[in-house]
């Protein structure tokens, strides 16, 4: 394939890569998806759109079924979703701790298994599972969200061996809660990872855990969009990482952060296609509800992001608000890109992904 040459301007930055180059606003649906979630710890209501169980639940109440997971997002909107349950957790037990043993390299998959199927309306079945491995610098273990593939345990290798057996699955992978692991100002290790693995596999990071449970997970998101640049990609998801495990008050995740995938298509391939090419935007609803993004159109050097309920927008380069309003003209910002956030009442944020500047 020939590379399209990018327009270029007489004066200052031009966008080298804009993920959504390609996206035709009025045709596409945007597709609410979670891609981290877990079996259900206890018993959940399929019906009801808040966090299942309350905080006073007995959490020896009892289980649902991955299906009563998959209709309770189903319900509340929800078009693909991966159940991305732990490699030592099978059969509702956990084997932490324990050495590996064939038995543990399983999936929680397929969704046929709780009679539910892929149907042209229904909500999107990927395979995956919370796999772990090594990683430089590191005295434990690091997850890795692995989709789309069979692989269901890491054997303890390090992360960059997991995550090319997931590639040569023909699967994808992201690091799920960042923030769980590094600072932001010390993310070589991570670095190397991604220099290391295919940008079609390991394509991102979650910026947004659960009720962000890691608030640097955007920092340290922006210190590799820096390192990086345009050459290698990464980005963002957010996911409720959701167990149905009682939470206190504020601490409650069903349906609190979610990637909002931008598909022409209801089909797994679509699918992963727009997660791992980043025709997607991430959401965190806080105590709110976050804005929905209308376009992220480029004209010359402008970015006009269309956020009609946004209360604000701000645009971030190399980890700092550099602009507010819809529109920024690129010409004048240093660094590798601008990625921007629409924000809303009770923290509640959209962020678009990063468009990368020559
Ligand atoms: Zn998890």
């Amino acid at each position: 394939m020939t590379p399209t040459p990018t327009p270029t301007t007489p004066d200052g930055a031009r966008i080298e890569h804009d993920p959504y180059g390609d996206v035709d606003w009025e045709r596409v649906t945007r597709c609410r998806s979670q891609f981290h979630l877990h079996e259900p710890r206890n018993e959940l209501d399929p019906r009801s759109p808040d966090h299942d169980p309350p905080s006073t639940a007995d959490a020896d109440d009892g289980r649902s079924s991955p299906g009563a997971l998959v209709d309770k997002y189903q319900r509340a909107g929800y078009g693909a979703l991966a159940v991305t349950e732990h490699e030592y957790f099978v059969d509702g037990t956990k084997h932490k701790g324990e050495p590996f043993v064939e038995a543990l390299d399983t999936t929680t998959w397929p969704w046929t298994e709780w009679d539910r199927e892929c149907d042209p309306d229904g909500t999107v079945p990927v395979q995956g599972a919370e796999l772990r491995g090594t990683l430089d610098g590191l005295d434990r273990l690091h997850d890795l969200v692995s989709l789309d593939n069979d692989l269901g345990h890491g054997r303890e290798r390090s992360l960059r061996a997991v995550a090319t057996d997931v590639g040569d699955r023909g699967g994808v992978a992201f690091l799920p809660h960042p923030g769980k692991y590094v600072d932001p100002d010390d993310v070589g290790a991570y670095v190397d990872l991604f220099e290391a693995v295919d940008p079609g596999t390991l394509f991102g990071v979650e910026a947004f855990n659960a009720r962000d449970r890691y608030p640097s997970c955007r920092a340290i998101w922006d210190a590799l969009l820096a390192e990086l640049g345009a050459d290698r990609p990464v980005w963002a998801v957010a996911n409720d990482d959701y167990h149905a495990r009682p939470r206190p008050a504020g601490a409650e995740r069903f349906d609190r952060s979610r990637t909002v995938l931008l598909v022409e298509e209801r089909s797994p391939s679509a699918v992963v296609d727009a997660l791992s090419s980043g025709r997607s935007y991430v959401q965190y609803d806080g105590d709110g509800a976050a804005p929905r993004i209308d376009s992220v159109d480029v004209a010359g050097t402008t970015v006009r992001v269309d956020a009609p309920d946004a209360a604000a927008v701000r645009w971030i380069a190399d980890g700092s608000a550099v602009a507010t309003g819809a529109e920024i003209d690129v010409a004048d910002v240093t660094g590798r890109y601008v990625r921007a956030e629409a924000t809303a009442a009770g923290d509640a944020v959209t962020c678009t992904q990063p468009l990368y500047l020559e």
